[in-house]
């Protein structure tokens, strides 16, 4: 298992973020809000496909009202998406929000945001402070060459967390997000050794889910990898369970994964000239037979007998295609030489005796 970062831990209703809870996924609807009853329905979707904590944008005073009725409709804790209105956050701390999202430079007198910091304490909200490459600014308003912008955003969140230190405001979580890759993975970098705040990790507009997937792992996974981020979000333009996917991807690959239930991984090799059947086929039939057995199991595919027991030998059960044929080997021992038509029940036979 990878070491994590040490961090405080911030609670978000249920849902505890920092090093000593598993990595956290989060994912936002993408329905206006006011419009209760699908955003619950995707909330839910959400939550069934492995996400944990879901935002909400509350742009207008009528998101915030409906913010109110979905906290109440759903079982997991609600963030709500603030950007410039100190009304709004205070509304949907006081709606339910289990967390806010704030941008303090957005907000533009000091005391409006000590009016935020006191609700959240008073309601023990937690908030996410965000510092995005995109706002960042010189001493003259004008914007600042790549290079030097990590820098900058580092110095901006310095002085955000500061004031909320000095109101003893504790229940944060930093996040600071960019939509290049590298320049992700060095911000978050220096904001780790900072700080000791759990962090949001996430790439803004990484694209569509195609162009978003491989930047998303690129930077997520580096910093996972290295033990920084608690949370993470995939942002894609695509239904928000697809980001979702994305980001159980990043975390299984890194065996970071905790889901309730354990789940079969399925390893496949790519085929070669040597696969004598169609391995792609092969694989989505196995997926599609062991769907909802939850056991943490690995199953190998392979397409031939030439690689595919050396290939498979880490697997709890593998499948060696051959013209017509399969070989069955069970941690690494072959027990069985079955026909096509037999590769999937006696797959299924071996995975309940496992
Ligand atoms: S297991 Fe066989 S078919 Fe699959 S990639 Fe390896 S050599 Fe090719």
């Amino acid at each position: 298992m990878l070491a994590r970062r040490k961090t405080r831990t911030v609670s978000v209703g249920s849902v505890r973020i920092g090093s000593a809870a598993p990595i956290v996924i989060q994912s936002m609807t993408k329905i206006p809000t006011v419009d209760i009853a699908r955003c619950v329905r995707q909330i839910n979707q959400l939550a069934r496909a492995g996400c944990r904590l879901v935002r909400l944008a509350v742009p207008k005073r009528a998101d915030t009202a409906a913010f109110a009725r979905i906290v109440q409709k759903v079982d997991i804790p609600l963030i709500a998406d603030v950007h410039f209105s100190p009304a709004r956050a205070i509304e949907a701390i006081e709606a339910g929000a289990a967390k806010i999202r704030l941008n303090p430079g957005n907000i533009k007198k000091r005391t409006d945001i000590h009016r935020i910091i006191d609700a959240a304490k008073m309601h023990k909200t937690a908030i996410r402070v965000g510092v995005n490459e995109a706002s960042i600014r010189d001493l003259k308003k004008q914007p600042v060459p790549p290079e030097k912008r990590t820098a900058l955003m580092l110095k901006e969140m310095k002085r955000y967390v500061r004031l909320f230190e000095n109101r003893r405001f504790n229940r944060l979580v930093l996040s600071a997000k960019s939509s290049d890759t590298l320049r992700t993975i060095e911000i978050n970098r220096r904001i780790a050794r900072a700080f000791d705040y759990p962090i949001h990790l996430g790439l803004t507009h990484a694209g569509l889910p195609e162009d978003a997937r491989i930047p998303s792992a690129v930077a997520l996974g580096t910093l996972l990898a290295e033990g920084i981020g608690d949370t993470i979000r995939v942002s894609a333009a695509a239904n928000p369970v697809i980001e979702t996917k994305i980001a159980k991807q990043i975390l299984k690959a890194l065996n970071l994964h905790d889901c309730a239930a354990p789940q079969i991984e399925l390893i496949v090799c790519p085929t070669c000239a040597r696969a004598e059947i169609d391995v792609v086929k092969l694989a989505r039939r196995v997926k599609k037979a062991v769907t909802g057995i939850n056991k943490p199991l690995r199953i190998a595919v392979m397409g031939c007998i030439v690689n595919g027991p050396g290939e498979a030998q880490d697997a709890d059960l593998a499948l060696c295609a051959a013209k017509n044929k399969a070989f069955i080997y069970r941690k690494g021992r072959k027990i069985a030489t079955v026909p096509e038509n037999k590769i999937i029940p006696t797959l299924l036979k071996q995975l309940l005796n496992l």
